[in-house]
């Protein structure tokens, strides 16, 4: 085989183990930072305030207002709340909502984010930030937003309730999956994905088993981590790009969207993608990976079908015309046929084909 490729490693420390947030104020002694602003959901302050009462008077505040897609006037107000408390840095608890309100007060602040992620949505390792306006949804990629430190506890993720596992782990998997494919790939994010679609698609059955096997829970964020990082190298193809499309114009749910898509973007990728087809055949255990992640997804109860997770049928036509709009990476050309086919057989929850 005749290698051809560019690698380039990214800066930013991970610390990972059961337990870790114990370490979050050394790690912030280390960054030698003094006042953090503290983002998280409404539904995390409560951890929020317990992860940062051990670092005492370096909060500056806590904000607990992060929303899914980071709408442009909820960053316009954790920006302005920054300044306001005279931050020198970010604290971000939380899955990707949290992490995308931090990103955004980095990218207009500059302050170093520490994040402790509790999804396994992976934005803790991208320097990709989005934000959303007028039914839009922007994004673009900033060093300045890749955090510093990333602390990983796979025991703040027990608390996940088992659907949202299942589809936030289907999320990574979808990064892994399309980084076997990207453009910009290399020997070693191909490595790493395959090790975190191998990682996920064992660990996903046992955390749905039992959401406070802490082992699964690690495993399942390892696989997740090494999903972050490779999405954050590489450019995504097709599958990120209708579910960017879909979350930013009808709000669906970020990682039930990417768990009903990416079966069938798979199927219609795959036989274009030799390589990455062998690969995740590999990690998975299967000869047929599309076929084989829509009945594991499906098999853990998740919702396979875009209309129940809100879709309307008439919000085809916008997908259609947006995805065509713009040319981006893929490793199959994208015709209107093909997308029409995809998103009819994931408005009803078909399987692939
Ligand atoms: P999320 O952060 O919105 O979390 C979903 C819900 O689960 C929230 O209500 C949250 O409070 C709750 N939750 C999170 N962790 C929990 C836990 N351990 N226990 C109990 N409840 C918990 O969802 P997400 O899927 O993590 O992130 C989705 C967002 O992240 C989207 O806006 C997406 O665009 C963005 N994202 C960005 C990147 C990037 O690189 N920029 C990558 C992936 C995702």
């Amino acid at each position: 085989m005749s290698h051809r490729f560019v690698h380039e490693n990214r800066p930013g420390r991970v610390v990972f183990a059961a337990g870790a947030r114990a370490r979050l104020r050394e790690e912030i002694d280390r960054l030698g930072l003094h006042r953090l602003i503290v983002v998280c959901t409404p539904g995390h302050a409560g951890l929020a305030a317990e992860l940062a009462a051990p670092l005492g008077e370096r909060i500056a505040g806590l904000h607990p207002h992060a929303t899914m897609h980071v709408p442009a006037a909820v960053a316009a107000k954790a920006v302005a709340r920054a300044r306001e408390t005279g931050a020198d840095g970010c604290l971000a608890i939380g899955g990707g909502s949290a992490i995308g309100l931090a990103k955004a007060v980095a990218k207009d602040t500059g302050l170093p984010i520490a994040a402790v992620p509790t999804t396994y949505a992976g934005s803790e390792m991208t320097p990709i930030w989005g934000l959303t306006a007028d039914g839009r949804k922007t994004t673009g990629r900033d060093p300045r937003v890749l955090p510093s430190v990333v602390v990983y506890d796979p025991e703040l993720t027990t608390t996940l309730p088992p659907a949202l596992s299942v589809t936030s782990g289907m999320n990574a998997l979808a990064h892994a999956a399309e980084a076997l494919y990207a453009p910009d790939g290399s020997p070693i994010h191909t490595l790493v994905a395959a090790e975190s679609a191998r990682a996920l698609a064992d660990a996903l059955p046992r955390v749905a088993a039992d959401p406070h096997d802490t082992d699964a829970r690690s495993d399942a964020l390892y696989g997740a981590w090494l999903a972050g990082s490779v999405l954050g190298a590489t450019t995504m193809s097709l599958h990120h790009k209708l579910c960017h499309i879909l979350g930013g114009t009808f709000d669906l749910p970020h990682a039930e969207t990417h768990t009903a898509v990416l079966p069938h973007v798979l199927a219609f990728n795959l036989p274009a993608a030799p390589a990455a087809r062998t690969a995740l055949e590999t990690a998975l255990g299967t000869t047929e990976p599309a076929s084989h992640l829509f009945h594991l997804a499906q098999g853990l109860g998740a919702d396979m079908s875009l209309t129940a997770l809100g879709m309307p049928e008439d919000g085809v036509e916008t997908v259609v015309s947006q995805a065509l709009a713009a040319p981006y990476a893929n490793p199959r050309p994208i015709t209107e046929a093909a997308i029409r086919h995809l998103l009819g057989r994931a408005l009803s929850g078909a399987a692939p084909a």
